[in-house]
């Protein structure tokens, strides 16, 4: 058994913009390590389409084992239209696939958050997003993008069938609604949970699921269900209505989407992926922003480094039990905001443009 290092940080930059954000993470971590003394160990490692181009695969398994041992991860991004000839199992995507199943990274925590200086950003009026908080917590290892049996074979009359299976366990459901659950002890209190209970079997085990955890455990969190397609559509009409939202793998990759968009912007928005923790109260967790690799901005110097800054407050609060400095690198990326530093992303009328670099100095210049 591979013990968790408490202070080890891996930076896996990967592909397109990830190294120039995850740069800028850097910065921070060495800044807490320079001006906090909280003596966090780096270390570096190539992964998605960097790795195949140096070992012929997106993931290494020495990468792996230092992922294993790292308390957290930090993720840049993956992918790039470089890549998109290689085959399937090698394909950079892969490799955080296999990093979230192997370190068993089941509860994926995404908040979509509206920033007061960007409420024009989004385009939903801004009454609608203003002061919008919500967290989505979506089930990340099971679900129809692992079930089995799954893949494409020939049929009769030369017809092909493409098979994926969506199949979820109890305590798979279980171990995701808790943790939506004691989340929301800690903001307003309130779990709508997400399926399709009306037309699948698995949602409708979902549901009952989550119901019965609540009933035995969470009396005092508010509970309510809503069928996921009933869902995407309130997000865009009345999204302040849901504090936490409790899904599966596949509703939760479309509803965190659309509710990263309400936001305005790609670059603002960080996740964090989190496994069990073991008797000793270790936890493996990853954390990435939701953007992609973006190879049209890549190289430019244009990149929105938010996304992954806040990506490590969150590691710093979930992870590593450090409130305070997470709520100070928050307040630190809304001081630089109040500025009006703007990189181009979310760039508007009197606000200073600033490179991927000038963002994260400004952000370490407001920790000081
Ligand atoms: P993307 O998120 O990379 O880009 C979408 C748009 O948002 C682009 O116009 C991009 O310039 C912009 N954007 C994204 N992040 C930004 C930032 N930090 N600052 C400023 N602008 C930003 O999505 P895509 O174009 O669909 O995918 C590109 C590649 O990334 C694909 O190969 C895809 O598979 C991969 N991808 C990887 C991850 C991941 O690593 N977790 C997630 C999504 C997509």
């Amino acid at each position: 058994m591979i013990k968790v290092k408490k202070r080890r940080v891996l930076l896996l930059p990967g592909d397109g913009i990830g190294p120039e954000v995850i740069a800028e993470v850097k910065k921070v971590i060495n800044w807490f390590n320079d001006k906090k003394s909280l003596d966090f160990e780096i270390d570096e490692d190539l992964v998605g389409g960097i790795s195949f181009d140096k070992h012929g695969i997106p993931l290494t398994d020495e990468v792996f084992y230092k992922a294993l041992e790292s308390a957290v991860i930090m993720l840049g991004a993956v992918g790039g239209p470089k890549w998109d000839g290689v085959e399937f199992s090698k394909k950079p995507e892969r490799a955080l696939l296999k990093l979230r199943k192997e370190l068993k990274l089941f509860a994926n925590l995404r908040p979509a958050i509206c920033f007061e200086q960007l409420v024009n950003a989004s385009t939903l009026k801004p009454e609608i997003v203003s002061g919008l908080d919500i967290l989505i917590v979506r089930e990340l290892t099971g679900g129809v993008y692992f079930g089995e049996p799954r893949g494409i074979k020939p049929i009769e009359n030369g017809e092909r069938k493409g098979v994926n299976t969506h199949t979820y366990t109890s305590s798979e459901i279980i171990r995701v609604a808790r943790v939506a659950f004691d989340l929301a002890k800690k903001r307003s209190n309130r779990v709508i949970s997400c399926e399709k209970s009306n037309v699948m079997e698995a949602g409708q085990l979902w549901k009952e699921e989550v119901q019965s955890l609540h009933d035995k455990d969470y009396k005092d969190v508010e509970l309510s269900h809503m069928l996921a397609d009933n869902c995407a559509m309130q997000l865009v009409r009345n999204p302040k209505q849901f504090d936490v939202i409790l899904t599966d793998n596949l509703f939760g990759d479309m509803l965190s989407d659309e509710a990263s968009m309400l936001t305005g912007s790609l670059g603002l928005l960080p996740s964090a992926s989190l496994g069990a923790k073991n008797k000793d109260g270790e936890m493996r967790a990853m954390y990435e922003p939701i953007h992609g690799s973006a190879p049209d901005i890549a190289g430019k110097g244009v990149a929105n480094p938010i996304a992954s800054i806040l990506s490590f407050a969150m590691a710093l609060r979930y992870s590593l039990d450090l409130d305070k400095e997470a709520e100070a690198l928050e307040k630190a990326v809304q001081e630089a905001l109040n500025d009006g530093l703007r990189t181009k992303d979310i760039m508007s009328d009197k606000m200073k443009e600033v490179s991927t670099s000038q963002m994260g100095d400004a952000i370490i210049s407001k920790l000081q």
